[in-house]
């Protein structure tokens, strides 16, 4: 066993030689994951990304060796909903397989952080490729997934994973419900170092709510990417009903949608909104950022698969208000370690900041309770713990 110094803790590593894929560099929930997983693995482990991107650099420098394997637009632009589009890929995807599966022949198994890695990492094992390990990170549901998208990833796993990781146990649901074999499936978390949270000092937090020149205004914090299902625009309409909040949107469009980004930027240009909301974009301070809230909002219309951004607003010892579907669900205790509320309702979330800009004993009760969920059933070295036994057999 390999002893890696992690946080406050020493964890055992087995002495697993990984070769993580992932098809993006951009930097979504599943990369950030990605980046922890890859890191802790990092003395006998590589990364393979099919672009190159922030990710690469922020492997780099965590000491995690990286390869680039450019591939072509066609293939990174396969839609989720492509269908049949997919299959006009096929002889790319054959060849990059091929390549995937000479680099993998030094490590133990490969890992597909994504379901466009994983399709290319089922492709290698037709190659004499080690093992493939599929970390789902997606609800594979009709909403965002093709009929013949959920039927050939499904395929796939069944057929040629020797694991399928879910991030929740709603993913795991779904992977089952879309006729995923069960007992290939093991549940882990996103695994969180509170480190970064608990060094923020209130003058901090203060010093950056000036900046924005929100110092004494109710302020809450929207941290995802720009897109509809995240529900940017519920937020926007319950903002109609609290006329003295500000809130800060962070994040950026990451996979396209830029009509989605017009029509919330025009529904925020409106007079009754205009000075309240504030556009940040991608950032790298969350931390400081989720301090200055006083509190976070998780808005997805569609069940989220994990919400990272929940786990960290708890662990920023902030009231999080999220809508009551998916992972968000195994993540909040309704009224105890955050709020819930109904998915795509504006009229509830606007009541449930209500309650907390109004009610100082339920924000600290939520603040403490939610840290200490956090704290306790996603921490980084406790999730890699996990990760070792959903690895186990293998
Ligand atoms: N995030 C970030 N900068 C931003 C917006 C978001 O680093 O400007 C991070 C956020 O802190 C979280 C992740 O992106 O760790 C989003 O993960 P989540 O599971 O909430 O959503 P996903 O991107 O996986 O759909």
């Amino acid at each position: 066993m390999l002893k890696t110094n992690f946080g406050d803790r020493t964890i055992n590593m087995h002495q697993r030689k990984i070769l993580f894929i992932d098809h993006t560099a951009v930097l979504g929930g599943a990369e950030l994951s990605l980046l922890d997983l890859a890191t802790a693995y990092r003395q006998r482990s590589q990364v393979i990304l099919f672009a190159d991107g922030v990710l690469r650099s922020r492997l780099e420098s965590a000491g995690v060796k990286v390869k680039v394997i450019e591939v072509s637009e066609k293939v990174l632009e396969l839609r989720a909903s492509g269908g049949l589009k997919a299959l006009k890929t096929i002889p790319e995807l054959w060849s990059l397989a091929g390549k995937v599966a000479v680099e993998a022949k030094e490590f133990d198994f490969i890992f597909a952080n994504s379901q466009k890695a994983f399709i290319v990492a089922a492709l290698a094992t037709l190659r004499n490729s080690p093992p493939v390990v599929w970390y789902l990170h997606d609800i594979l549901t009709a909403k965002h997934f093709s009929a013949i998208n959920r039927r050939i990833a499904v395929s796939l796993a069944n057929r040629f994973a020797a694991k399928v990781l879910v991030n929740s146990q709603a993913t795991g649901k779904a992977f089952v419900a879309a006729g995923g074999k069960q007992d290939l499936t093991s549940v882990v978390y996103n695994g969180f170092n509170s480190e970064p949270f608990d060094c923020v000092t209130d003058g901090e937090a203060r010093q950056l709510r000036e900046t924005l020149e929100v110092a004494d205004a109710p302020l809450v914090g929207l941290f995802s990417r720009l897109s509809y299902w995240k529900g940017q625009h519920i937020l926007l309409l319950a903002m109609k009903e609290l006329p003295a909040l500000h809130a800060l949107f962070v994040g950026d469009v990451l996979f396209g949608e830029e009509e989605y980004v017009s029509y919330i930027k025009n529904l925020a240009s409106e007079p009754e909104l205009k000075h309240r909301v504030h556009w940040l974009g991608f950032r790298d301070d969350i931390p400081t950022l989720m301090k200055a809230c006083d509190a976070i909002v998780h808005t997805s219309t569609e069940p989220e698969p994990f919400g990272r951004v929940i786990v960290e607003g708890q662990l920023a010892q902030r009231p999080t208000i999220a809508s009551a579907a998916g992972g968000a669900l195994e993540l909040i205790e309704d009224g105890v370690s955050g709020l819930l509320f109904p998915p795509g309702d504006a009229i509830a979330l606007s009541k449930e900041i209500q309650k907390v800009i109004s009610d100082r004993t339920l924000v600290d009760k939520l603040a403490e309770r939610g840290y200490h969920s956090a704290k306790a059933n996603f921490n980084l070295a406790a999730i890699l713990d996990s990760f070792e036994q959903g690895i186990s057999e293998i």
